[in-house]
């Protein structure tokens, strides 16, 4: 969002004769359908998961460490990132180690996003950006806080993701419960398995039982969903 030209500092942190991320192009004028939000479990150095939301063309970016959590006492830390380009919202795969982000990319949820103030340019300015989501895993309210952490120099990028309470909020571990991509059914380690990365860095990031359930039943767990998610083509002509 801050910044020069839109994906500027995207398209300096890579190189894209290595890694297999799209280039993306330059923001066009916005369209008339849904805003569109993903959230892509990367198997960094570290975990986390990366929290876009669609606004003028490009992806705002947060990577949130301990991943979204269902429960309103739970306040995560959200590190707000560089603009992404709306065709990384379809990145699943391997960002070459060595590379920035090495590691391995899910698509761990996706849908469409609605801001509560259709003025997202002065809520994220006073650091307070409200929202309801539409995807698989994550809906209902949520709201993004800037914050700021003691003894650290306020750079404005530390934001807090928070669910509101509503019939969507629960105390338990969606990130724990729901390990597979919303758009393959691939854990971590099979995404890494079948695209040539690093499946025991990997497969640290997915939880046990479901890397139990592949060894069980390796050919019968995997790419069951869709291809395009429902919940994209409903809003494409919207
Ligand atoms: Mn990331």
């Amino acid at each position: 969002m801050a910044g020069t030209m839109p994906l500027e500092e995207y398209w300096r942190k890579r190189r894209f004769g290595v890694t297999a991320e799209p280039r993306g192009k330059a923001p066009k004028k916005a369209r008339k359908r849904a805003l569109r939000f993903v959230v892509q479990k990367h198997r960094a150095s570290r975990l986390h998961y990366d929290f876009r939301l669609e606004w003028e063309g490009v992806l705002l970016s947060w990577a949130v460490p301990k991943g979204p959590s269902l429960d309103p006492s739970v306040k995560r830390l959200a590190m707000m990132t560089e603009d992404h380009p709306l065709e990384y919202a379809k990145f699943e795969g391997i960002i070459p180690a060595g590379e920035y982000g090495g590691g391995t990319v899910m698509v761990w949820d996706e849908g469409t996003w609605v801001p509560d103030d259709p003025d997202v340019a002065a809520k994220l300015k006073r650091g307070d950006l409200k929202f309801t989501l539409k995807g698989k895993k994550l809906t209902g309210s949520w709201v993004l806080v800037r914050t700021r952490r003691r003894g650290e120099p306020d750079d404005g990028r530390q934001w807090l993701l928070i669910k509101h309470r509503d019939d969507a909020a629960s105390t338990r571990d969606v990130a724990e419960e729901e390990p597979r991509s919303v758009k393959t059914n691939r854990i971590l380690a099979e995404i890494a398995f079948d695209e040539g990365g690093d499946v025991q860095h990997a497969a640290e990031a997915d939880p046990e039982t479901a890397i139990r359930q592949v060894i069980a039943n390796p050919k019968t767990k995997r790419r069951t969903r869709k291809k395009t998610p429902s919940v994209w083509r409903s809003n494409r002509s919207a």
